[in-house]
């Protein structure tokens, strides 16, 4: 392996506002060597998440980047070489291993949220049939506990979250109303069984929630929070239910947004907002995979993925996630497997 180049993105100073690559520093240097109980691990897909703009400024429900590491990403690699029991090269391995191309890691960082099996394509391990899928699955169910001919309403509707907690309202017998960016976002929605879809770039977001949901929402899944979250509570049915999975609109913010101002509306309506962190569900993955893993082969649960090509491109490609130019779950592919076999 010391002929390798083991090619690295490092935080090279906190961001504010928008990401780019100035804020960014990329390295080259020796493969690292694999310690005993270590496992060497060339990345395949990087998974880009919109959280780690968050751990690239703040401690958050993981501590924060340090300004020269390693940008902490999700990945799925293969095992190159092993000097652990349990792997041996050609094994598929989800962690966050990060942006580079190589990590010597030990198993305790190895979790994959989920299996991942022969045939499924490394794309759904890291979206619909990973972290993606158990957060719409545990956001929606655990938190948002949907009954059939409830009315759902997502935010962030056409992305990898929202796509898939969308459909699973579906599956449960809930009217869905989605809310993304655009006409080709809406139309997609539509294409997934959405029972509407509300362009906020474009519509009225409140006109059109007080159109598609004439008895209130009885589930808000919220991907975005601001000014949309706002206008969600503010139309919450008796006993509705408010999850909050995710704040995107405010993680380029370099302080705390005000938060809803109609937040009594939780007192009126007796309504309920939580929020959760799909991490702390690990444990609870064999409920939720075999589901997810029946409805997408069953065609009821689909997904798109949006490819970046090249290590390079990490830093362009999480900043798709907030421009909303990704179509589905960003990834990055930095390398072919070697083992196809394994
Ligand atoms: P994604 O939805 O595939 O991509 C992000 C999307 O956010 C963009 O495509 C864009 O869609 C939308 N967006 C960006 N800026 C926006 C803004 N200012 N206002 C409204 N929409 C905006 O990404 P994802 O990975 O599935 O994540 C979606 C949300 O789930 C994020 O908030 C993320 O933090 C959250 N999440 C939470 C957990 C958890 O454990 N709680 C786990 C995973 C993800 P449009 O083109 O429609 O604007």
């Amino acid at each position: 392996m010391t002929d390798l180049v083991n090619r690295q993105w490092l935080l090279a100073r906190r961001p504010r506002g928008m990401i780019s690559n100035e804020d960014f520093q990329w390295v080259e240097r020796p493969v690292p060597e694999p310690v005993e109980g270590e496992v060497l691990i060339r990345n395949l897909f990087l998974s880009c998440d919109p959280t780690q703009r968050g751990w690239l400024s703040r401690d958050t429900y993981l501590p924060a980047v340090a300004v020269g590491e390693v940008v902490r990403s999700i990945a799925v690699g293969e095992v190159v070489r092993s000097r652990h029991p349990d792997f041996e090269p050609g094994q598929l391995v989800q962690g966050m291993f990060g942006w580079q191309d190589y990590v010597a890691a030990a198993p305790g960082t190895l979790s994959s949220p989920t299996p991942i099996l022969p045939n499924v394509p490394i794309e759904a391990a890291l979206g619909v049939l990973g972290l993606n899928g158990l957060t719409a699955y545990f956001g929606l169910l655990d938190i948002g506990r949907p009954e059939a001919g409830e009315t759902v309403v997502v935010s962030g509707a056409a992305g990898a979250t929202g796509s898939a907690a969308g459909q699973i309202a579906k599956i449960k017998g809930c009217r869905v109303i989605g809310i993304a960016g655009g006409a080709d976002k809406c139309r997609y929605l539509t294409e997934l069984g959405f029972d509407a879809a509300i362009d906020y770039k474009k519509e009225d977001v409140a006109a059109r929630l007080r159109e598609t949901c004439p008895k209130g929402i009885d589930i808000y899944f919220d991907n975005v929070g601001g000014a949309i979250l706002e206008k969600a509570l503010a139309l919450l049915a008796r006993r509705g239910r408010v999850v909050l999975c995710g704040a995107i609109a405010q993680y380029n913010d370099d302080a705390p947004a005000p938060g809803p101002r109609n937040l009594s509306q939780l007192i009126v309506r007796r309504g309920r907002m939580e929020g959760f962190i799909a991490l702390d569900y690990m444990g609870r993955v064999s409920e939720a995979f075999p589901d997810l893993y029946a409805w997408v082969t069953e065609g009821k649960l689909k997904y798109r993925v949006d490819v970046l090509q090249g290590l390079e491109n990490a830093p362009a490609a999480l900043a798709r996630l907030f421009t909303g130019e990704n179509q589905g779950k960003q990834l990055v592919k930095i390398a072919d497997r070697a083992n196809q076999g394994a």
